[in-house]
């Protein structure tokens, strides 16, 4: 519920046969629902189950919102808008749900031959359909008016929307599997950029947000408290890869161990065998160590470029 009074229910979609790895978000507008995030193809039936429970037919859905475009969160978004719903995605991810080719590469580097079994059907959205949003625009859809605020770091083209006085942050602020004190690191190559999104907790931060919805997994209201924690996380995971690197590490090695400090570190936070399935399953651990070190690998090289410039 916001200050307003407005009606939000979070959606399990029961990714992967676990509970609280990916979630959607029901808004009810004056004039109707709204979705927030899709989920995969693969989760359809259990989206269409969790709309069925509140009463929510697939045709009153007509605007959906989407934080970014990977599969976890947009993947069906194609099959709403082929069923005629408006789907809002930041500007730079639009011509990738109108032609997912890209995506779906990018994606089947990651998932390999996983990536049916995960993501299911990632269907093309009719352009026409797809309404490409930027930075500081507002949403008008089903008589609620929703912000849209750039939050790069994760990825490029991520947005998190301002609904009245509460967010839905994508993975803005990390995995969090309910209101478990450890929070992991989604970091996937290409796009993972340390600075750009210590940038964007700061904005969040000064959003005074009285609550923050994650896709992964849940409502938090102790916003700055998870904000604050998340970026102490990041920098240490950031930099335990960076030393890591630094040692020369292969990437078998630093995956490995990487993997090991994470498991234990969310062991001492008191997560438990299977909470700690469900964070893997939301953020594979190889993807993140190969997404920071991709970072630092870059950083490192555009630093030593300037260093020789200035030197010349
Ligand atoms: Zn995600």
């Amino acid at each position: 519920m916001t200050a307003s009074g407005m009606r939000i229910e979070t959606l399990d979609l029961e990714f992967g046969g676990l509970a609280e790895v990916i979630a959607a978000f029901l808004v009810f507008g004056q004039e109707g629902p709204v979705l927030v995030e899709t989920g995969p193809g693969s989760t359809l039936p259990h989206l269409l189950d969790r709309l069925a429970e509140h009463g929510v037919e697939p045709e009153e859905i007509r605007h959906v919102l989407v934080t970014h475009i990977h599969l976890d969160h947009a993947g069906a978004a194609g099959w709403w808008a082929q069923r005629g719903a408006h789907v809002y995605v930041h500007e730079v991810g639009a011509p990738h749900l109108i032609d997912p080719t890209k995506l779906l590469a990018s994606a089947g580097r990651i998932y390999g031959d996983r990536m049916d079994s995960l993501w299911g059907e990632t269907l093309p959205a009719p352009a026409e359909r797809v309404v490409a949003v930027e930075d500081g625009a507002v949403i008008e859809a089903a008589g609620l008016r929703i912000g849209a605020i750039s939050t790069p770091g994760h990825a490029w083209h991520h947005h998190v929307f301002r609904l009245d006085d509460v967010a839905f942050v994508g993975d803005a602020a990390g995995i969090r599997i309910g209101d478990r004190t450890w929070i992991d690191i989604p970091a996937p190559p290409p796009e993972f950029d340390l600075e750009a999104w210590k940038e964007s907790l700061s904005r969040l931060r000064r959003e005074s947000f009285s609550t923050i919805y994650r896709t992964h997994f849940g409502p938090t209201t102790a916003v700055n408290e998870q904000l604050d924690r998340f970026e102490r996380l990041l920098d240490e995971g950031a930099a335990e890869v960076r030393e890591m690197l630094e040692e020369g590490l292969d990437r078998a090695s630093m995956s490995d161990r990487f993997a090991d400090l994470m498991r234990r570190r969310a062991e001492a936070l008191g997560v438990d065998a299977g909470a700690f399935r469900a964070y893997e399953l939301a953020n594979p651990r190889t993807m993140s160590v190969d997404g920071i070190a991709r970072y630092w690998r870059k950083r490192t090289a555009k630093v030593g470029e300037e260093s020789r410039s200035e030197g010349s």
